[in-house]
């Protein structure tokens, strides 16, 4: 039975009546959605999945037809592959349980192995739309090719303007990316912090593959204020420059060069693709009335490593607990939602953010720091990356800062 959402009563009148394309001319009735959500990437899928278990009727809008391509790296941290659905797990490439770390300028090299895997990887057009499809089977009601273009507030909600017609409904998610629609129209600040990423899929001779099965790489020195990556892929390898401070450097000439630097100058290069990543949550919150934001459209990225999906699903899943337990109260819902969000997410990223600023702003001292206890720094990042220790509990306690200079582990 469904769940009495706010607009239960309207719902249950409604009947059958499905969303009505205004360019298609036919005036019905226009059904009332409990929950609209704007962008089918991890954050909105996982937003709609939740919601229509739930019970909850949920409207889930892509203004790309799916499934869709998305630029990204596609490495998904073990934190987040525990609470995946099937349909997810199932479109893994590869689990990589040993990651390299190389200081590339200073000559420092160091190697991190874990029983379980440390990154795990996949290709974003496939995970994602695994995603969307276990959200449809929950019973949400996917529309692709569909743009949100704006949305205007009423007593009890929205009526939201799209590409393919107007659509109502109690509750607006915001899961539409780091150049979100809804946070602007919404009347949330400009755009939060953004930094560029290029990357790009490579063909490689059969040895070379074979040296990255499963391991993942990660070179400092090579991008100012960044870094370089390596993520294996069933067939192929994934490689990528990113820039995790703003500045102004030709991200192309530097991908360019860090794929000479990898010796891989004459491998198959697939099309340089790039994107910008918000590497600092929004400081003005993240709900506005009846509208609220997940994932890259709050800023919610790893701002050391610009790693976005766990945040992206976590917040998703946030939202649509906050909508439930919030009784389609907006004060309640948005009292829910913000205090959890930054206790479990926010908080953590703030102190991302301070660690970045001084990793990526001040590099004498990120690599003394290295030379003094890399391998340490090394395995304290891949426990955060397993969920064992946050950013706040690592940098918060004093006893790290005495640890750090210690034989011992922090
Ligand atoms: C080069 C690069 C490499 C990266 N590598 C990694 C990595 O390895 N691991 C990792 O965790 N993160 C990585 N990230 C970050 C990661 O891609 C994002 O943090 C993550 O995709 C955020 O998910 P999301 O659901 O919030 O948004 P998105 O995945 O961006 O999804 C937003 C969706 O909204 C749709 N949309 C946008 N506007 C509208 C509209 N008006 N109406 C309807 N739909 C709309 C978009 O088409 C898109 O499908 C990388 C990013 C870049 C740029």
């Amino acid at each position: 039975m469904r769940k009495p959402g706010c607009c239960a009563w309207q719902l249950y009148f409604c009947g059958e009546i499905h969303y009505v394309s205004v360019a298609m001319g036919t005036q019905k009735a226009r059904e009332t959605f409990d929950v609209a959500v704007a962008g089918a990437g991890p954050g909105g899928a996982t937003a709609a999945r939740y919601l229509a278990q739930q019970g909850f009727r949920v409207i889930l809008f892509e203004k790309e037809k799916l499934p869709r391509v998305k630029i990204c790296a596609g490495g998904i941290i073990p934190r987040v592959l525990r609470g995946l659905p099937e349909q997810a797990t199932s479109v893994i490439e590869k689990h990589c349980s040993r990651a390299q770390v190389n200081i590339v300028d200073q000559g420092l090299h160091f190697v991190l192995k874990r029983e379980q895997p440390i990154v795990s990887t996949t290709m974003r057009e496939r995970f994602d739309f695994a995603l969307v499809r276990a959200a449809e089977q929950a019973g949400a009601h996917v529309v692709p090719e569909c743009r949100v273009l704006d949305f205007s507030e009423k007593e009890d909600g929205f009526d939201i303007f799209t590409s393919r017609g107007t659509f109502s409904s109690c509750f607006l998610v915001g899961a539409d990316g780091a150049l979100s629609v809804v946070a602007r129209k919404a009347g949330f600040d400009g755009p939060v912090y953004l930094v560029s990423a290029l990357e790009t899929e490579v063909d490689v001779a059969p040895e070379q593959l074979r040296f990255y099965d499963g391991v993942v790489r990660f070179d400092f020195g090579i991008v100012p204020k960044g870094y370089g990556w390596v993520f294996p892929k069933k067939n192929h390898l994934s490689i990528g420059v990113g820039q995790m401070r703003k500045g102004s450097i030709h991200l192309e000439n530097t991908l360019d060069r860090y794929l000479r630097y990898l010796g891989m100058e004459n491998a198959v290069v697939f099309p340089k693709r790039g994107f910008v990543i918000p590497a600092r949550p929004r400081r003005d919150g993240f709900v506005r009335g009846r509208s609220l934001l997940v994932g890259d459209a709050a800023g919610l990225v790893d701002p050391i490593t610009g790693e976005g999906i766990s945040a992206a699903i976590e917040s998703g899943q946030i939202a649509a607990v906050a909508l439930e337990k919030g009784g389609f109260r907006p004060d309640r819902v948005e009292a829910y939602y913000e205090d959890v969000l930054r206790e479990k997410i926010v908080k953590d990223l703030r102190w991302g953010w301070l660690v970045s600023r001084l990793a990526y702003d001040h590099s004498k001292i990120r690599t003394f720091l290295f030379r003094v206890c890399g391998q340490q720094m090394c395995e304290t990042m891949t426990d955060i990356i397993f969920g064992r220790k946050t950013y706040r509990s690592v940098f918060s306690n004093p006893f790290t800062y005495l640890r750090m200079f210690l034989p011992m582990r922090m």
